[in-house]
């Protein structure tokens, strides 16, 4: 099952990351902190991308680099989820078009008062799944939303958590690759995608590479 359905979901995922994620790099901090933003403490994306994190620090602690992904800090029906949720429908309305700039606008003080480098929406609404590095910050900080997941897909762990590493891939500065079937894959192609080892679609040598280059080693 679920192969070809984390591949369709995550190609339907990565129309957005490739246009908002072509700036230049930057100076990244060495722990970058996750505050998960749930609907409910039983949603079933919650524990998906408990794993995906651990993936990445797995990866991360593989290579030498400096960088982790801390946490995740969990907060159940936050109070300013509403305007997350606001924000995250404006940039996917218009962001797959626009890639930022000076015309930004910039993202609610109540996203960017937030004390965490990653904002991780596990989102109620059915929008795509992207990230998007919030305007004018510096070092990054980005905001992940993660679409809800509906009919037959609900509930399927592998579909979560590829979309959350993929998107978390983003986060820590990887872009889209031509491999198709890779966790990076942009497009990916809906067949034949196997896990390796990790349990995750495989990084490429180029990614292991940008990454180290972007985080240093210890
Ligand atoms: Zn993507």
């Amino acid at each position: 099952m679920s192969r070809m359905r984390a591949s369709l979901l995550i190609a339907a995922n990565v129309v957005a990351a490739a246009v908002l994620l072509c700036g230049p790099a930057a100076a990244w901090a060495a722990d970058r902190s996750i505050l998960v933003l749930a609907p409910s403490a039983e949603d079933d994306r919650i524990e998906p991308a408990r794993e995906a994190i651990a993936f990445w620090n797995d990866r991360l602690a593989e290579l030498g680099v400096d960088t982790r992904l801390s946490g995740p800090r969990l907060i159940v029906d936050s109070p300013v989820a509403r305007t997350v949720e606001n924000y995250a429908r404006s940039v996917a309305q218009r962001g797959v078009r626009l890639p930022g700039g000076e015309a930004e606008p910039d993202a609610p003080r109540e996203i960017t008062d937030l004390d965490t480098d990653i904002v991780l929406l596990l989102s109620g609404q059915h929008i795509l799944s992207y990230t998007w590095p919030l305007p004018r910050i510096d070092p990054p900080r980005h905001l992940v939303v993660i679409r809800l997941a509906r009919g037959l897909d609900r509930g399927d762990a592998m579909v979560s958590r590829h979309v959350v590493a993929h998107e978390l891939g983003h986060a820590l500065g990887l872009l889209h690759n031509d491999s198709p079937h890779t966790l990076m894959c942009g497009p990916c192609q809906p067949l034949t995608s196997e896990p390796d080892e990790t349990g995750f679609l495989p990084l490429t040598p180029t990614e292991r590479e940008r990454l180290v280059a972007l985080h240093g080693r210890r």
